[in-house]
């Protein structure tokens, strides 16, 4: 069936490897219009000989697997977001040809502002936007571009003008921006509008070929199973009620007008950026890191508490001075929308070897604040891995026999010396001199990162001294 609507043009592979056993179908619904703008588009990537410089970005929607057809580079974005991977990937290959295909629902809907910034930069890229006016994989939800009184999950009684407005027009809306070089609609549902959308495809990918700038086609599509319509009535459904709203035609075209222009190719160097920004950076002074043979070495670090505890700015030191000492490190911070109060946490990996993934699921450390944080996570600790409280706020004792605790009383150190808040500043005093993972003066250098009022730093200084007295 696939093979018979998507033919074997060699923009598409030989096989399709969605599903074990099942290497000749498309994941499609019978009398889906995707299957038909797939094959116009493959057949002008094999007619222009650009399969080799083309990436495709695939959306959120029933087009998420498109992957899985075009013999082409592929990137799946999240939902609404391909016009900005899609602009990443041209910017940093410029004689690439970048293909952002999406729904209704993901690029009027939740992508509405990805795509109309991306329309407005006039980045040299090329949208094929199919407009079957229905959330499809989604469940048959109105979107942006349902019709009026279309019932959907959504709308049972019909979209209506008082509660969800009219239909949005996008390549109305688009075409009104000075961006965008060509933008046009329309449609698949006969013979004829098929063969004007398979012009409309080779413009604007010709459009990107030649420079000239951003091109969207918007094409009117099939969705039967989202319509609830009959494959063998689906076709006059479209032209009955899809064509009053969604008129075809070419709504922008300055592919004449327009010089051809293309970006440079190139990374002009870090010495280069760091010029032009007026920045200097000095280099990372080289601690020794005799720590390759050590339990305590390339630890993934998880410090937890609550906001308004310093815990973000404890990881961001760490990784600071990680990097101060030549390691690669990473760090994610992870908080509630309270501005003091709510949870607090963040993952830092610190590392002699490249680091694959910033996320920390079963940490070799966990620096725990407070006690929910210390009963939330020392769950997910490794057997052997090290636990560090702050035995002033936290007054149960870990029941873990399989884990190394030390328990600190790091708010009242803090608090003798003149201030709760450095607290973490002495969990982390105890952390490195009980590992040896970091130097002090990595520590102490990293101190101004984050510590924006400079007074704070000596007291710092000692908190991270007093910690170290107990670290051991
Ligand atoms: S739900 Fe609609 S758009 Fe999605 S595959 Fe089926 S027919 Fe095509």
């Amino acid at each position: 069936m696939a093979k018979t609507i998507l033919g074997n043009e060699k923009g598409f592979y030989e096989t399709f490897y969605r599903k074990p056993g099942d290497n000749e179908n498309t994941h499609y619904c019978p009398g889906c219009g995707h299957g038909i703008i797939h094959k116009l588009i493959a057949e002008a990537i094999e007619d222009f000989d650009i399969a080799d410089r083309t990436i495709f970005v695939s959306p959120v929607g029933c087009s998420v697997f498109a992957y899985y057809y075009f013999a082409a580079g592929n990137i799946q974005a999240a939902h609404g977001r391909a016009p900005a991977i899609a602009t990443a990937v041209k910017r940093a290959n410029p004689e690439a040809i970048v293909i952002s295909y999406q729904g209704d629902g993901d690029l009027a809907a939740i992508g509405g502002n990805n795509i109309l910034q991306a329309a407005n930069r006039g980045e040299p890229i090329t949208v094929f936007f199919v407009n079957n006016a229905i959330y499809g994989m989604t469940g048959g939800q109105m979107a942006p571009t349902s019709l009026p009184g279309m019932k959907t999950t959504t709308t049972p009684y019909g979209r209506s003008q008082e509660n969800e407005g009219p239909p949005m027009k996008v390549a109305e809306l688009l075409s009104q921006l000075d961006g965008p070089t060509l933008v046009q609609r329309t449609a698949v549902w006969d013979n004829k509008s098929i063969a004007k959308t398979r012009i409309a495809i080779r413009n604007a990918i010709k459009c990107q070929m030649e420079g000239k700038g951003f091109s969207l086609i918007e094409m009117l599509s099939a969705c039967p199973s989202g319509w609830k319509v009959d494959t063998t009535d689906q076709y006059d459904w479209m032209q009955k009620n899809m064509a009053p709203y969604f008129p075809l035609g070419v709504f922008k075209d300055l592919r004449k007008e327009r010089e051809p222009w293309f970006r440079k190719k190139g990374d002009p160097g870090k010495e280069a950026i760091l010029k032009e920004l007026d920045l200097k950076r000095e280099e990372p002074t080289a601690f020794p890191a005799e720590l390759s043979d050590s339990k305590y070495s390339n630890p993934s670090i998880k410090l937890a508490g609550f906001g308004g505890q310093g815990i973000l700015s404890a990881g961001a030191i760490l990784a600071n001075a990680g990097m101060e000492q030549g390691m690669h490190s990473s760090w994610i911070p992870s908080y509630g929308p309270e501005m003091r109060g709510g949870t607090a946490y963040c993952f830092v990996n610190l590392s002699e070897h490249e680091i694959g993934s910033p996320t920390v699921s079963h940490p070799d450390v966990l620096l725990a604040f407070n006690r929910p944080s210390m009963e939330k996570f020392v769950a997910e600790l490794k057997p052997g891995a090290l636990l560090i409280y702050d035995s002033t706020i936290i007054d149960v004792k870990p029941t873990r026999e399989d884990i190394e605790i030390i328990a600190v009383p790091a708010t009242e150190i803090a608090d003798e010396l003149g201030s709760t808040r450095m607290a973490n500043t002495v969990m982390l005093g105890a952390y490195i001199a009980h590992t040896g993972i970091l130097s002090s003066e990595a520590i102490e250098q990293s101190l101004p990162f984050t510590l924006k009022r400079k007074n704070l730093i000596e007291a710092n200084r000692k908190a991270l001294a007093r910690g170290m007295e107990i670290g051991p």
